[in-house]
């Protein structure tokens, strides 16, 4: 079990608890950090550690600020480029490499993306645990989401029937945890298996799993939330049918338990 406070389970793989700070510790919003290479083409720096999630997995990239020796830059958008990570910034003048730089993520949208990702999480394991139906595909803005999931038909109180279910599990606050798991260990584990862990690459070892204790476990590179209590609520906007074995669920977060 995770230690309170504590969202990570399992040994971090080093380079990434160094430098990719968001996989470790999604509330940690403000860090320092060195500039490790300057695309002045494409007004973009690189820098050696950040807390800048770069968007995957569904979730859009964080936004913010860099405060550099050379004035204040704003980061307009946040990209993995093969490896690296790269933030491109609007401002008067790049910095040199080496300067050393304090990075400030904008909370309110990360906060919302987390709300977000983690009610998505809820949904598919709701939907897991009353229907026996994987996901398949999905995206998110902040506060706004959908999943799709392959039912064969759908009821028209289906939308009412699982709304009521995800904020059951919000009410619940089931723990979340960062776990990595080793790849011998993730083969058999059954939630893995049925997210697909396997078609992520041999080499990523251990693999990062985000575990709704009790309820959701999947391999994910997300940030998320220590609680589902903190999601707020969820009402669902819409359910749609997007061909035969197809339907599409939409979810809104909100801040309180509809109807409470
Ligand atoms: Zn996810």
């Amino acid at each position: 079990m995770g230690v309170p406070g504590n969202q990570t389970r399992g040994e971090a793989p080093a380079g990434l608890a160094e430098t990719e700070l968001f996989a470790v510790d999604a509330y940690r919003v403000e860090f320092d950090a060195t500039v490790a290479e300057v695309d002045r083409d494409n007004g973009r720096v690189r820098l050696n550690r950040t807390a800048f999630y770069p968007g995957g997995g569904g979730q859009p990239c964080d936004l913010g600020s860099l405060d550099t020796p050379n004035g204040p830059l704003t980061v307009t958008g946040v990209r993995r480029d093969g490896g690296p990570i790269w933030h491109t910034v609007d401002g008067e003048a790049l910095p040199e490499v080496g300067a050393g730089v304090l990075g400030r993520v904008d909370w309110s949208r990360r906060h919302a993306l987390m709300r977000t990702h983690t009610a998505l999480h809820v949904l598919c394991g709701v939907i897991w645990a009353d229907y026996r139906i994987p996901v398949t595909g999905g995206n998110m803005e902040p506060l706004h989401g959908r999943l799709d999931f392959p039912f064969e038909s759908m009821s028209t109180d289906l939308g009412a029937a699982v709304e009521q279910r995800i904020n059951e599990e919000v009410a619940r606050a089931h723990e979340i945890v960062v776990d990595f798991v080793p790849r011998s260990l993730a083969d058999s584990d059954p939630a893995l298996i049925r997210t697909a862990a396997d078609l992520i690459p041999r080499e990523i070892d251990p693999l990062r799993v985000i575990d709704i204790v009790g309820l959701d476990r999947q391999a994910d590179g997300g940030t998320h939330l220590l609680s589902t209590a903190a999601i707020g609520g969820v009402r669902v906007t819409k359910t749609e049918s997007k061909g035969k074995g197809n339907k599409r669920i939409r979810i809104e977060v909100v801040d309180a338990v509809p109807g409470s």
